[in-house]
């Protein structure tokens, strides 16, 4: 399958070979052809599929093929996305995919001021990209209008809801036309979702795609057994190692986020810390000193990592586990297997996080690779030896065995 197979147009076509794109990823191909013939569309697909440029392809093809007048105020498309970052990444990707065509976009979000998002409004764009609790700022002020709403894309529902947005994304929609073609686009669809989507959707084509175990098997995932005073030791350890380039650490609360980036900094590591308690021009400046190389470590919460963007992650590392959501963990490591690469994630399992793995493996349906203690230098070899809880008794013998491997690594036999 090719992107010409996809009946693409020739400015889409030179834009998606500036990428350097060979081949349509299967969202792409699966979503690309409904969204041409003017169809609403459920696509569960997670970040990292190429599920933004399989919505914004067709929906630059269909807006040039029906021009409209540019009305002030007034978008053609909408599209909604739970985070700041989600939001200027699609308000990237139109830049980039329509590089080629002539039409206008912006993007709002919350955080900075409203002055500059009001202009570019207020001159009119085709598409507007937006998170929910802005807009509806703007709307108030009748600063938006969407009467004149053609497209509207929901993206990352599910994270949409997770933060709490079901309320304002109702309530927008409440406002639109009810003739328009509608695409709403999830990484899981539990019934709360679906019932969301029969609301909002006319006889919705559904496609479906990288269930979560193809991430997780381009992932090799390790798990070190620690002892929670001992982390921040771990960690230093970790990121001797040279081939960890590019590192994404998830901490589970802002303050642990902070104070590991700190620990990081006073050892010599080059670390940025990126949490709801940043401010927009903080979280940009961070967000651009890891992506250009200068930081090789950014350390965030779930919640500040969603949607984030980066090709080239080496390595992720849960410092924390995501106790409280399980399905995290799987979001987490995805971040380093975007577009078909190979990533490593390591978990450091302190005793608390014991019942929060064992979870965690039977989501993913399969048990994580436990990393020997000859992988350290002498301290953090006894800081993991220390950590290490005695196996349950019916498999002592079998993790005594184990770690007599040559390799200095074994597998927790279950
Ligand atoms: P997304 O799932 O939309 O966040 O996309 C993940 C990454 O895949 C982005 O960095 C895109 O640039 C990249 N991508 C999108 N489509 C393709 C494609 N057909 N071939 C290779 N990479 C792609």
């Amino acid at each position: 399958m090719t992107f010409k197979n996809l009946k693409l147009i020739e400015p889409l076509l030179d834009a998606i070979a500036k990428q350097g794109y060979t081949a349509p990823t299967p969202i792409q191909e699966q979503a690309i052809p409904h969204i041409l013939q003017g169809k609403d569309l459920i696509g569960i697909a997670q970040t990292g599929t190429g599920k933004t440029a399989a919505f914004v392809l067709p929906l630059l093809q269909i807006m040039s093929q029906s021009p409209g007048r540019i009305i002030p105020r007034s978008p053609r498309t909408l599209v909604l996305a739970p985070t700041r970052e989600l939001a200027a990444q699609i308000d990237e990707s139109f830049a980039t995919y329509g590089s080629f065509m002539r039409f206008r976009h912006t993007v709002i979000f919350g955080g900075v001021s409203q002055v500059a998002q009001v202009r570019a409004i207020s001159t009119g764009v085709d598409v507007l990209v937006a998170t929910p609790g802005r807009l509806l700022d703007l709307m108030n002020q009748r600063h938006v209008n969407l009467n004149h709403l053609e497209f509207l894309v929901l993206d990352e529902v599910d994270r949409m809801l997770d933060m709490g947005f079901l309320v304002d994304v109702k309530r927008i929609i409440a406002k639109l036309p009810t003739h328009r073609q509608s695409i709403f686009l999830s990484a899981t669809m539990p019934p709360r979702i679906s019932e969301l989507a029969k609301t909002l959707l006319y006889h919705p084509v559904r496609v479906e795609v990288a269930p979560q175990a193809t991430t997780v098997k381009l992932v090799q995932q390790k798990v070190l057994f620690v002892d929670e005073r001992n982390k921040i030791a771990i960690l230093l350890e970790l990121l001797k190692h040279r081939d960890l380039k590019c590192v994404l650490i998830f901490t589970r609360t802002k303050r642990r986020a902070n104070n590991v980036a700190k620990s990081l900094t006073t050892q010599g590591i080059r670390a940025e810390a990126i949490h709801g308690n940043k401010s927009q021009g903080q979280r940009t400046r961070a967000l651009d000193n890891f992506k250009s190389g200068h930081a090789r470590v950014m350390v965030a919460t779930d919640i500040a990592a969603r949607g984030i963007d980066i090709d080239d992650i080496s390595h992720v590392i849960n410092y924390d586990l995501p106790v409280d959501q399980i399905d995290n963990y799987v979001h987490r490591i995805g971040r380093t297997a975007r577009a078909g690469a190979k990533g490593t994630a390591y978990s450091l399992c302190a005793s608390y996080e014991r019942n929060a793995l064992r979870e965690i493996e039977s989501l993913i349906k399969m048990n994580i690779e436990v990393m020997s203690h000859s992988f350290h230098s002498n301290m953090a070899r006894d800081a993991v030896g220390a950590a290490a809880r005695p196996p349950p008794k019916q498999q002592r013998g079998q993790r005594r065995s184990n770690t007599n491997r040559p390799t200095g690594r074994h597998y927790r036999s279950r």
